[in-house]
């Protein structure tokens, strides 16, 4: 006899990141690949937070501060919430996981969109939960049907705005009407990865929402615009019950020592956040324009990416690579004609289209 792995574990697909450079570049015998698929900071972390690493480095040895106290209090002021409303977690994706494996158990109901980010499906099936999974509509998360979705074995609700890999957001007045027909005994998640890039003057101020929900939690997350994706850190914001029973369940040192102080010194550094903001929107306004042109379809996008139907997904992909541009197929998503592409810097968005136009005129794929 073996020990037998549950069927819920075994059931799982696990989540494929975006393919790192090295090994692209080992596989294919390629250098100078660059990197759009993991929707990371084309400028790399502040420079900021690289003196503060630097410092901290020689203290390796000692634990770190497992409260994480001035990066804590720092947010907290930043964000205007009280320290216990609070928690920091490796990554924003930990804090996904632990409010999954707190609230929702066998027989359970976790509601989310189609298309939404894969992690919220993954980690509610790993609890033995049920993943309801909404349709979408035109790309974008569909509040009412999300809404209409809610049963009475619902635990917990998965919104991501903006949302990964569609780059749509939902806008304050679905939101209002979505957020007062919700159940409070429901835990409604809001993931805001990439709230920092959002130009949309719609866009809700879901933090001033604490008070009116009590099971409203909203994450965010380090790994994005602060260029810090590496270290692991994110946090959360919510009631401080919930807050309190993240923090029970969380391991006591999830945020390492240099995290915790690239964090806070990237919080600083308003130079670096606002050129990666900006190199976002000349980004975007790049990509849609030669994507125009080349005649590829795409899904307009308040994020740090854009989603472009190429036709086969996976052999553009793969055209893409033997051209040195790492971008994301979309058949996880259930987008098998598309591709994500994360904006990098002008000249890696320049080889990107480059690259997608050759490809077009070799009809790889042929979505155009
Ligand atoms: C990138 C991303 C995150 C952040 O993940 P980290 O664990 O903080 O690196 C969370 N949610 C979505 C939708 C994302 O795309």
């Amino acid at each position: 006899m073996k020990p037998s792995i549950p069927t819920r574990i075994i059931g799982l697909n696990p989540y494929e990141p975006g393919k790192p450079i090295e090994e692209v570049e080992r596989e294919l015998g390629i250098a100078n690949c660059v990197k759009l698929a993991s929707n990371e900071n084309p400028l790399g972390p502040s420079p900021f937070a690289l003196r503060a690493l630097e410092a901290a480095l020689a203290e390796v040895h000692r634990y770190p501060d497992g409260g994480a106290v001035a990066l804590t209090r720092r947010l907290a002021d930043e964000l205007a919430v009280g320290v216990g409303q609070l928690v920091l977690g490796n990554g924003s994706n930990e804090l996904i996981e632990l409010l999954t494996r707190i609230f929702a158990s066998p027989g359970d109901e976790v509601v989310m969109s189609e298309d939404a980010f894969l992690i919220y499906e993954l980690v509610s099936r790993a609890q033995g939960a049920e993943a309801v999974k909404v349709p979408s509509r035109e790309f974008h998360h569909d509040l009412d049907a999300i809404g209409a979705a809610i049963t009475p074995r619902t635990r917990l609700v998965f919104l991501a705005n903006p949302n990964n890999p569609t780059g749509t957001i939902f806008r304050r007045s679905e939101w209002e009407r979505f957020l007062a027909d919700t159940p409070t005994r429901v835990v409604l998640v809001v993931d805001e990865a990439y709230s920092e890039f959002v130009d949309d003057e719609e866009f809700p101020d879901t933090l001033s929402c604490l008070n009116t929900h009590p099971g409203l939690v909203v994450l965010r997350t380090f790994s994005k615009i602060h260029g810090l994706a590496g270290l692991r850190v994110g946090y959360g914001i919510g009631p401080e019950e919930i807050i309190d029973a993240v923090a029970r369940l969380r391991q006591p040192f999830n945020v390492n020592a240099l995290a915790q102080v690239a964090a806070l010194a990237a919080l600083d550094d308003h130079d670096h956040l606002k050129a990666s903001r900006h190199l976002v929107r000349e980004g975007r306004a790049f990509y849609y324009g030669a994507l125009d042109e080349i005649g590829l379809e795409y899904v307009e996008s308040q994020a740090n990416f854009v989603l472009v139907r190429v036709g086969d997904g996976a052999a553009v992909t793969r055209a893409m690579l033997e051209r040195g541009v790492i971008v994301r197929p979309m058949d996880p998503y259930g987008y098998p004609d598309m591709v994500r592409v994360t904006f990098g810097t002008a000249i890696e968005n320049r080889r990107c289209v480059d690259a997608l136009a050759e490809i077009c005129a070799d009809s790889i794929g042929s979505g155009c």
